[in-house]
Parts: C-alpha cells; structure tokens; sequence
C-alpha cells in the first residue's frame, strides 16, 4: 500500500532519537539537535502532536567528565544519567526555546507503566502538556532503577510511551536505514505487518545479520506497537529532514503495520496486567476465539497452570503451548480445575452457583 496512504490518519507521533543521532565526538551536538528540532517543528506546525524519547543522558555525562562509558559500575552509570539528563533537556529546552517552544521532562521507569494509577497520571501529565502546545521530551529515569527493573532500552520505553499517549505512529530514528533482510539487499524491507520467529532471529538472535546494532530492541517495540494495532518506522535519524520525508509519504525505512487500534482496557491488559497463570483450550476454542471473534468458555479448556483469582490476567495457551493471547478470568484457578471441559449449563449444578457464562469475556481477551 502506498506509504502516504498507511500514514494518512496520524496525528499523535512519537519520536525516538537514539544517541548516536545526537552525539558528535562522545558530546551532545547541538548542531545535531537543531537541526531535529527544525524538523520537528515543521511537523508540530503542520498540526500534528508531538512526544519525544530522547536518549543520550549518560553519554552527555560522560562527556562532560571526560570519562568513559563503557566497563563502569552500574550505580556509576546512573550518576553519568544523573549528569547529563540535564545537560541533554537543557540542549533540547535552548534549541526549542528560539523557536518559542517550551519543552517538558517525563522521566519514567517500568514501575510507573505497570502501576495503574501512575500510568494513568502520566497519561494525564502528557494530555495536559500537549493541550498546552508544549512538546514533552521523555527519557528512563536511569538514576533511580537498577538493571532488574528497567525498561533496558529507550526503543522498548518509546513503544510503551506510544501506548501511554494513544499516539497512531513511532518513530524510531537510528544510525541504520530501516529493517533488512539479507544485509546484502540495497534496500530495507519496506513493509513488516508480524513480527515472526525468523525476524526476531535476524534482528538479533543466533544467526542475526544485525549484530547487536540494537536491532532487537527495536523489534521488540515493533512487537509492541503491532499488538496495540498502531505503527511504527525504523530510520536513519542522520538523513537530513527525515521527519518531513516520513510524514510527506515517502517510502523510507521500514514501516510496522498493526491492524486495528486496542481500546485503552485491551492495552491495559496486554501490556500492563501480570500473568497469573495459563489456561490451555483445545482447537476448537482456538477457532472460536480467533475466527469467530468469541468469549472463552469452559468446555474449550484442557488444563489450566498457576493459582490465579477472579479478575487475575491469565495467558491462553493452544495444545502445542504457543501464548495465542490474555484475558481476565471469571473463575479462580479451583473453580476451573472443577469446571474445565464442561458445558457452561453445567457450571451451576457442579459449582453450586455460576456467576458467569464465560470463562473469559470477549471484551477482557486480546489475541496475538
Ligand atoms: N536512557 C539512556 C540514556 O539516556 C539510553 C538508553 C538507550 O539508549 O536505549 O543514556
């Protein structure tokens, strides 16, 4: 389909700007960042809303102690992010502010994507920054998580920022034009609509032809934004005016296609919501669910895993163990050992009571 045709409903965009794409000579360039900044006002002055995710914190830091990067303890680490967060917003603040556009910080970790409550101020927080016209620059709060429980990369942080703001296209600015097949191939592949066993070993598994380019990560954004039905475009972030040619419609990089959008309560529970447990439905559940748009009932599951309550997420597994989707469940783990493999008539009689027809209602299951 034609590039201008695919992007033509966007309004809310993010931008992810990896760190090569703004360093010069291990520093903050701001000639670089002028330069983005041009281009990203060209596109906020067309109208569209605009989020950025900028990296670069702990090589700013680096570069202003003149230190290196690389084989430092981690909490060194988060310090050099400490330093130089503020050298980087201020770099982006300066570049904006001759423009006359202010800027706003968003630090986030993990913790604040799966806590409801502080997603959904954060949601607020951006809602209430874009409304203002002010553009708000995110970055992972790197001073204050350790490895365990970071985002681990401001790719997979873009993807779940591109969900926090229901923004309809990522994209993720990098030194490599696009996602490629066979590095031999002049061009990126131009169009990604799954994200398959073969591409994620491409990206970066055993026999990856992208090395450790980061290429992964990106992938697994992809994986992200395909599941929550928006899009996202890889691209070479050092390709002058890359934005406008992005939004003009040129086929650059390579563009991430999901189908329809998620409502908010489907991407709350595929991305936020912990897994309690699995439940395994037969084939014919499988078919009920994925071709005839269904709820799951009791008589589709074999077997179930984990001791999940009511209103738990749980996985839902086929008979060869692939995770064909998630949902909330209607029954707690006890009650579907009881009930599994039977009619739901027959819940009543078995359970004494039966609160629900279905195990897991249509509204409350997402499918991958
Ligand atoms: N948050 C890190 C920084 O600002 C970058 C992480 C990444 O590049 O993915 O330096």
């Amino acid at each position: 389909m034609p590039r201008k045709q695919l992007i033509k409903n966007t309004r809310k965009i993010v931008i992810k700007i990896g760190t090569s794409i703004i360093t010069e000579n291990n520093a903050i360039s701001k000639a670089r960042i002028a330069e983005l900044v041009f281009d990203i006002l060209s596109l906020k002055n067309s109208g569209y809303s605009i989020v950025i995710v900028s990296s670069g914190a702990i090589s700013a830091g680096a570069g202003a102690l003149k230190t290196n990067r690389e084989n430092i303890s981690i909490p060194k680490k988060q310090a050099l992010a400490s330093i130089g967060q503020t050298i980087l917003m201020n770099t982006w603040r300066e570049a904006f502010l001759k423009a006359g556009c202010e800027v706003g910080q968003i630090l986030l970790t993990e913790d604040d994507v799966k806590d409801r409550k502080r997603f959904i101020n954060a949601r607020h927080t951006f809602h209430a920054l874009l409304e203002m016209g002010i553009i708000p620059i995110v970055n992972e709060n790197d001073s204050v998580v350790i490895k365990e429980i970071k985002f681990g990369d401001n790719d997979i942080l873009s993807a779940h920022v591109t969900n926090i703001v229901e923004a309809d296209l990522l994209i993720l600015l990098s030194d490599v034009d696009g996602f490629y097949n066979n590095l031999f191939d002049p061009e990126p592949i131009e169009e990604i609509h799954q994200i398959t066993k073969d591409l994620i070993a491409k990206a970066g598994g055993s026999g990856s032809i992208h090395g450790t380019g980061g290429m992964l990560s990106k992938i697994k954004a992809a994986e992200v934004i395909i599941k929550c039905g928006e899009k996202m475009i890889i691209a070479n972030g050092r390709a002058s005016g890359i934005l406008s040619k992005i939004i003009k419609g040129e086929k650059i990089g390579t563009i991430f296609i999901g189908n329809e959008p998620l409502s908010s309560r489907k991407r709350w529970i595929a991305f936020n919501m912990k897994s309690s447990g699995k439940i395994e439905i037969d084939d014919g559940a499988v078919k009920a669910l994925q071709q005839h748009k269904k709820s799951l009932l009791s008589t589709g599951v074999i077997d179930i895993e984990g001791k999940f309550h009511l209103g738990d997420a749980v996985e839902i597994i086929n008979k060869s163990g692939d995770i064909i989707g998630k949902g909330i469940v209607n029954y707690n783990f006890n009650e579907l050992q009881i009930i599994k493999g039977k009619k739901t008539s027959q819940i009543k009689d078995i359970l004494g009571s039966s609160y629900f027809d279905e195990v897991i209602n249509r509204d409350d299951l997402i499918l991958y």
